[in-house]
C-alpha cells in the first residue's frame, strides 16, 4: 500500500514538473527553473515584486510553453534568438516599473510591438529582455474631440476592423493585418489610403512615451514637441517606449472602388512612363496608385478610389496602353479592408487561419502570420526618368525572373508629399514620387536560394543607383546590411535626432543595431 502511495506521489510529482515545463501557466515556473536563472533575472524579479507587479508578467527563458509561444519569430532569418525573458505589461504603469527596473539593473531591454521588423530588431539577443506590448490594446473614441486613443500593442488588421466596427472610422495603414501599429507608425506607415490621408504617422496627434529611467512623457505639438518630431519617423526603440497613440479620427467612406490593369512585362517601360506622369500630377489626393512588377511575366497597376468613383479609373485607363486584363469592383469599406488583407497578404498567413469575412480580421493575432524568411531593399525616387532608363529596368526584370522575388513601386502622390520635409523626422517628402521595393520571401529558405535572391535584390538596388541616383531608404523596411543607414533613413534630420537622443536618452538605454546614436 505504502509502495503504491509512493509511486502515485512520484508520478504526480513528475507529471507536475512536465506540465509546468510545458505550459508555464499552471505554476510560477520561476522557482522550478531557478537554477538556470542569471543574477540579473533574480534582481529583475525582486525589483518587479517590490513595485507590486505580479510574477506572471515575467516569463523567463526555459522550456515553458509560454516562453516558446512568445518566442515564435515572424522573421525566420537565422540565428534563432532566445532572449533572457519576456515581460508582458498589462498597463502603462507596468511599463514604467519595467523600464525602471531594467535601467536600475542594467539589463538590455528590447521593445516588441507586432514583431514584424525585417531586421529582427524586436527579438533581442541572449542577454536581452523583451517587453512585449500585446496586452496594451485598448481603443477609446473621443467623439467630441474627433480623436481615437489606441494602445501600442495593436496589430493593424484587428485595429482596422475595430475602428470601423466601433466608430465607422479609418486610419491610413498598410494592408498586411499582422503588422504592428507601433513599428509601422513610428517609421512612417504607407498604405492604400495614403494618397488621401498620408502616412499613418501623419494622423498622430499625441503619443504617451515611457523614457529612461522610467518617466512618462506626453509628446505632441506643444509638450515635448522635439520628441514628438523625432518619434514620427525615427521613433522605433531610440527614445522610449510609446504606450499610446492619439490619432485623428477619420470617418470611413461607405464604399471604395478598386481597379486593376494587368500588362505583359514587355510593356513595363511604357506603363511605368504613364504611371510616373500620373503620380507627378496627383494632387487631387483621392486615389492610391501602384505599379506592381512581379517575378512572373506580368505587371499590375492598381488603384483605389475612396469616393468609389469608377469614372476616375476609366479616365486614367485610357492613358495606358491596352491591358491584358481589367478587373474592377466596388466594395463596402469593411469588405475592402478584408479584400486587401486576403489578397495582398495571402502568402504571409498561416494555413488554417480563418479569413472568410471582414469581421475575421478582428480575430487575427501574432500567430496568424506564418514565419517567413524575408529580405527587402528599397529606395525613394525623386525625379521622373525617361523611357531609356525605364527600358533598362524592364530588361533587368525580364532577364531575372526569380521565384519568390518581386519588385514593386509604391506611389507617394497626393498628401504624403504635402507634409514639409522638416515637419517630422520622416524626411522623404518634397519631390518624392515613389518608393521602389525589391522583396524576397520564402517559407522554405535554403542557403543557395537565399544567396541568389540577395544578390538579385542587391543588383536591383545598384541598377537603381545608376538610373535614379537614389539616396534615401525607407526606415520601416530596415536593411541590416546597409552601411550608410543613418543618412539614408534620416537624411538632413540626423543631427537634430542625435541632439534629441542626447536630451531624452543620454545613457543610450534604448538601443538596437540601427538606433539613433548619442553622438555622430
Ligand atoms: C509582411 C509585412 C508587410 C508590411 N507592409 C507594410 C506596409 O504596407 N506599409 C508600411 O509602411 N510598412 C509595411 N511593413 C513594414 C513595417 O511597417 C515594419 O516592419 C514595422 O517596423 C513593423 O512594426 P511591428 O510593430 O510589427 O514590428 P516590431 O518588430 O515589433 O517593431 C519594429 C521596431 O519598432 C520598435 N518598436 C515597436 N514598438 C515600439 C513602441 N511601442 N515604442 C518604441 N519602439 C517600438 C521595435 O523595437 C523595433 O525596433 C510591412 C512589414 C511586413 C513584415
Amino acid at each position: 500500500m505504502c509502495k503504491l502511495k509512493n509511486l502515485v506521489t512520484i508520478s504526480v510529482f513528475l507529471a507536475y514538473i512536465l506540465l509546468s515545463l510545458h505550459t508555464g501557466f499552471l505554476v510560477d515556473n520561476y522557482e522550478l527553473v531557478a537554477s538556470t536563472y542569471t543574477r540579473d533575472l533574480n534582481d529583475l524579479k525582486l525589483c518587479l515584486d517590490q513595485k507590486g507587479l505580479s510574477p506572471s508578467v515575467l516569463v523567463p527563458r526555459g522550456g515553458s510553453f509560454k516562453y516558446r509561444l512568445l518566442n515564435i519569430p515572424w522573421q525566420m532569418k537565422p540565428p534563432k534568438t532566445k532572449p533572457l525573458a519576456f515581460l508582458g505589461p498589462q498597463s502603462d504603469t507596468d511599463v514604467v516599473a519595467m523600464v525602471s527596473c531594467c535601467h536600475q539593473i542594467g539589463i538590455h531591454l528590447v521593445i516588441k510591438g507586432g514583431g514584424h521588423s525585417f531586421g529582427k530588431y524586436s527579438y533581442g539577443n541572449s542577454k536581452s529582455v523583451v517587453i512585449d506590448l500585446r496586452a496594451l490594446n485598448s481603443i477609446t473614441l473621443n467623439t467630441s474631440e474627433g480623436t481615437v486613443t489606441v494602445g501600442a500593442g495593436h496589430l493593424t488588421g484587428p485595429l482596422g476592423w475595430q475602428l470601423w466596427s466601433t466608430g465607422k472610422l479609418l486610419l491610413p495603414m498598410g494592408s498586411c493585418p499582422t503588422v504592428g501599429i507601433s513599428g509601422s507608425t513610428l517609421g512612417g506607415g504607407l498604405g492604400s489610403f495614403g494618397g488621401m490621408y498620408g502616412l499613418t504617422m501623419d494622423q498622430v496627434l499625441e503619443m504617451q512615451v515611457v523614457t529612461a529611467p522610467g518617466n512618462i512623457a506626453v509628446a505632441n505639438r506643444v509638450e515635448n514637441s522635439d520628441l514628438f518630431w523625432a518619434l514620427r519617423g525615427a521613433g522605433s526603440n531610440s527614445f522610449g517606449i510609446v504606450t499610446k497613440f492619439i490619432f485623428r479620427a477619420i470617418p470611413a467612406p461607405p464604399a471604395v472602388f478598386q481597379g486593376h490593369l494587368t500588362f505583359g512585362l514587355q510593356q513595363f517601360a511604357e506603363v511605368a512612363a504613364v504611371w510616373q506622369s500620373l503620380i507627378a500630377r496627383q494632387t487631387e489626393a483621392t486615389t492610391y496608385t501602384a505599379v506592381l512588377a512581379t517575378s512572373g511575366e506580368t505587371i499590375r497597376w492598381r488603384m483605389a478610389d475612396l469616393s468609389a468613383n469608377e469614372k476616375h479609373f476609366e479616365n486614367l485607363r485610357k492613358l495606358f496602353p491596352p491591358a491584358l486584363n481589367v478587373s474592377k469592383a466596388t466594395y463596402t469599406f469593411p469588405e475592402f479592408l478584408f479584400h486587401q488583407a486576403k489578397v495582398l497578404c495571402a502568402q504571409i498567413m498561416r494555413d488554417g487561419v480563418k479569413l472568410e469575412k471582414p469581421s475575421d480580421l478582428g480575430n487575427l493575432n501574432r500567430l496568424s502570420a506564418i514565419p517567413m524568411y524575408q529580405e527587402r531593399k528599397s529606395f525613394f525616387v525623386q525625379k521622373r526618368v525617361g523611357k531609356k532608363e525605364l527600358f533598362l529596368l524592364q530588361k533587368f526584370l525580364q532577364g531575372r525572373a526569380l521565384t519568390n522575388v518581386s519588385v514593386w513601386f509604391e506611389s507617394f502622390g497626393g498628401t504624403p508629399r504635402k507634409v514639409g520635409i522638416n515637419e517630422t523626422a520622416f524626411v522623404h517628402r518634397g519631390e518624392t514620387l515613389y518608393l521602389a521595393v525589391a522583396n524576397y520571401q520564402t517559407e522554405h529558405p535554403n542557403d543557395t536560394a537565399n544567396a541568389i535572391a540577395r544578390a538579385h535584390i542587391q543588383d536591383f538596388y545598384d541598377l537603381g543607383k545608376t538610373l535614379f541616383n537614389h539616396k534615401e531608404t525607407y526606415q520601416n523596411y530596415v536593411e541590416p546590411d546597409l552601411e550608410d543607414y543613418l543618412e539614408r533613413y534620416y537624411g538632413g534630420g540626423l543631427p537634430k535626432l542625435v541632439y534629441i537622443k542626447q536630451k531624452y536618452d543620454p545613457g543610450n538605454f534604448f538601443n538596437y543595431p540601427q538606433s539613433i546614436p548619442v553622438k555622430l
